[in-house]
């Protein structure tokens, strides 16, 4: 089977968050399934210069914002398409941001001309190379069905079928309905059953509305989706199409998070070998300046410092946790209120506290080598990954009892510690009264060193690797063609 993926991130080339990890890894782990994936991405200068030099080009023809070509690679292992075209696409950095921190004022054109080149490979193939499905990733993709569903009838009945993945309803893709032109969709499109939101264009919408199958990145947080509480308007066409929406976990990329073999920690270590963790804890103590006694566990935070992820929380129930003697690492960058917050309580509590303001994907790998437990306590969280690289490391998750934190971690409550299965801490509601007693928790286990390394040994061993989940897309594949046929 082939599948085209269509999305604004992947790693290695470029990468703001989780998606980029997920559309990287995910298209590798597809092949052992059968399915041949090529990865349809924009030619940031990052993902040009990442391209090897023997390259085949391809027009696309005219997409919003003029022409471009597709430029065809193998780039680490993947089998890259990327949309080279440099009025839209040659800007360093961040790439939804201009340099003054804000949306660029094209974004719609950008994604519109990605999704309209999505649409002509699914159409027409290229250079004898058709997908069978086409997975689409976020809003930056939503267009895509859109295209494929909005043309003729006959058109429509000839491509491929469309699975649309939310990673996060948060970020939707809303332009005014000036976009609705400029980029060549049809104005019948623009109603509340269409591709409008509440007045504006959504790109998610669209996908949501055109695709043909549904799909995001956890159990839980398919269920939440479809709630007021976490849709964002979105919920009632999620709550519409419930039964074609799959929430399937994300997985980590078990060759570059390995605490056996990972370069960027102090010493290797695993499950039936623990000691040696201590050496990155002491790097990790070092690096942030820590005055580590020991006596505590270490927390750590890798994160985009946002309201999403609860951060102002954490502030909220720092004297908690340094009241129980404990250490805390912060890695982040976000918003700059919280970014000046986390830089304060560093300054007022040197030795206990640590941050680093900043993208450090280095030291995020010491981070989860040498702390003892990992703090995520998001709001929502569609799937999360930093829980699953610290259950990978033996670093506890302390965790909100939301979307796929619920689902990978197993809570240390009693009747989980007398069965043997507890993997973490998980609090609920997403409280800073509820996030410090998950805290004090995870200090009291942390005395107690039998009970910390058996739930150390459990949570390493816990398959937290893509193979099942990509099983589970290409079944989501097999059902789209086969309701095609
Ligand atoms: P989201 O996609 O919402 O940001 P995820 O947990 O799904 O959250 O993925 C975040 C990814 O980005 C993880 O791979 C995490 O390690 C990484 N990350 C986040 N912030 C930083 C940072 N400041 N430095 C290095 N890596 C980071």
């Amino acid at each position: 089977m082939k599948a085209l993926f269509v999305a604004s991130e992947c790693v290695p080339f470029v990468k703001t968050g989780g998606l980029a990890d997920v559309v990287g890894a995910l298209s590798s782990a597809l092949a052992a399934e059968g399915v041949e994936v090529r990865v349809l991405l924009p030619a940031y200068p990052a993902v040009k210069a990442a391209l090897p030099a023997s390259t085949t080009t391809v027009s696309p023809g005219r997409l919003p914002g003029g022409r471009a070509r597709l430029i065809a690679a193998e780039a680490a292992g993947l089998d890259i398409l990327a949309l080279d075209a440099p009025r839209l696409f040659a800007r360093p950095g961040n790439p939804y941001l201009g340099p003054d921190g804000k949306d660029w004022p094209d974004n719609h054109l950008r994604y519109g001309a990605l999704c309209r080149a999505a649409a002509r490979i699914a159409q027409d193939g290229l250079a004898g190379w058709r997908p069978d499905i086409v997975h689409a990733h976020d809003w930056q993709s939503g267009l895509v069905p859109a295209y494929l569903k909005l043309g003729t009838a006959k058109a429509a009945a000839n491509t491929p079928p469309v699975l649309m993945t939310v990673h996060n309803v948060a970020f939707q893709g809303l332009f005014p309905a000036e976009a609705v032109p400029a980029l060549g969709l049809p104005a019948r499109g623009f109603t509340p059953d269409g591709f409008e939101f509440f007045g504006q264009l959504g790109f998610l919408k669209a996908g949501l509305v055109y695709a043909d199958r549904l799909g995001t990145v956890s159990p839980t947080y398919a269920r939440e989706l479809a709630s007021a509480s976490f849709g964002m308007g979105l919920e009632g066409v999620i709550a519409h199409r419930r039964a074609e929406l799959s929430g399937i976990l994300n997985g980590i990329d078990l060759e570059t998070w390995n605490p056996a073999s990972d370069p960027l920690i102090a010493a290797p270590y695993a499950a039936g070998r623990l000691a040696p963790k201590a050496k990155s804890r002491k790097a990790l103590a070092d690096r942030f300046r820590l005055e580590d006694s020991g006596a505590g566990p270490l927390f750590c935070v890798v994160s985009r410092l946002t309201r999403q992820k609860g951060l102002d929380l954490l502030l909220e129930a720092l004297p908690r946790l340094l009241a129980r003697g404990a250490h805390l690492a912060v890695l982040g960058a976000g918003d700059g209120d919280l970014e000046a917050a986390f830089a304060a309580a560093a300054r007022n509590n040197p030795g206990r506290i640590g941050v680093v303001i900043g993208y450090d994907e280095a030291l995020s790998h010491l981070m989860q080598g040498g702390g003892d437990a990992i703090l995520v306590p998001s709001r929502f969280e569609p799937c999360g990954l930093t829980q699953l690289y610290g259950l990978r490391y033996g670093t506890l998750p302390v965790v909100a009892r939301t979307g796929g934190l619920a689902d990978t971690v197993i809570d240390a409550n009693a009747a989980a510690l007398e069965a043997g299965v507890a993997t973490g801490f998980q609090f609920s509601p997403v409280t800073a009264a509820a996030l410090g007693d998950a805290i004090e928790r995870a200090c009291d286990a942390f005395t107690d060193r039998k009970l910390w390394t058996a739930m150390m040994r459990r949570a390493m061993k816990q398959p937290v690797g893509w193979e099942s989940s990509a099983a589970a897309y290409a079944k989501v594949y097999a059902e789209m063609l086969e309701a095609r046929a």
